[in-house]
């Protein structure tokens, strides 16, 4: 049988509402030379729509990826405020962060809108990262695994087999987001892997190539613990990636897991 091609980490800063367009761009030079050596992992920001344009410029001739923070299902029409999938990836836009706890929140979106979200994401050629996770109660309830398996089927629903390698899953526990409480390395792994076998109900090799990413207060000094189980493939990362070299010491993390 041939061997599972391996999962290259993947570490990406979600900015949120933070970071003018000059902040945005003295950042980069910032984060630039903090990163090399770390090929092993793929790196990306998200900065907010305002920034967009300024990171894509500024990292024209760089590996790091830019993702947009939300994007609305349809490519254009009545919605005000919203941004389509075809004008992120004109602006030359690498991906999409889809599903954040904090839109899910602010901005009522569905799991309904995510079900079209990510297609509209893949054919204009962005990578999704669909966010999931549980509340704190519904950990305490012993729910965590009903509602990531709603969360996962229902956004993924049209999405080809084929394609969903394409997407990135990113397991969120909204207990953990900006608390600075972040889950235990035990509990990641074990929500990961069985996110990985929601996908492996769908399709074995798509489990098997699909990446799947931790978020939930991942810092610099406990970035090599949360990661290390076998099935997380990296982190999504919000406060702590306001400061470049927190958000290179995590990838430094991931790249001395991955080697
Ligand atoms: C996030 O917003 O996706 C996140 C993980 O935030 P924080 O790292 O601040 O918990």
């Amino acid at each position: 049988m041939p061997e599972a091609a391996p999962r290259r980490p993947l570490v990406v800063g979600n900015w949120k509402m933070h970071m003018t367009v000059a902040e945005a761009r003295s950042y980069i030079a910032e984060l630039g030379p903090l990163l090399p050596g770390h090929e092993a992992v793929e790196v990306g920001i998200c900065p907010p729509f305002t920034a967009l344009a300024a990171c894509v410029e500024e990292l024209r001739d760089s590996e790091i990826a830019v993702y947009a923070q939300t994007m609305h299902e349809g490519e254009s029409g009545g919605h005000t405020g919203e941004i389509s999938a075809p004008m992120l990836t004109e602006l030359g836009v690498d991906g999409v962060v889809l599903g954040h706890s904090e839109r899910r929140r602010d901005n009522a979106e569905t799991d309904r809108a995510l079900s079209e979200k990510l297609p509209a994401a893949l054919e204009a050629k962005l990578r999704p990262i669909l966010c999931v996770g549980e509340t704190e109660a519904e950990r305490d309830d012993g729910d965590t695994e009903r509602r990531l398996r709603h969360q996962v089927q229902e956004a993924l629903e049209s999405v080809a087999d084929e394609s969903l390698p394409d997407v990135v899953i990113a397991y969120e526990p909204i207990w953990a987001i900006g608390s600075g409480r972040s889950a235990t390395a035990e509990q990641v792994q074990e929500a990961i892997g069985f996110i990985r076998a929601l996908v492996g109900d769908r399709s074995a090799p798509a489990a098997e190539r699909v990446r799947v990413l931790y978020g939930g207060s991942v810092k610099g000094e406990n970035a090599a613990e949360l990661l290390a189980g076998p099935d997380v493939d990296g982190a999504l990362v919000g406060g702590a990636s306001l400061e470049a070299p927190e958000l290179a010491a995590i990838v430094a993390a991931a790249a001395r897991i991955s080697a």
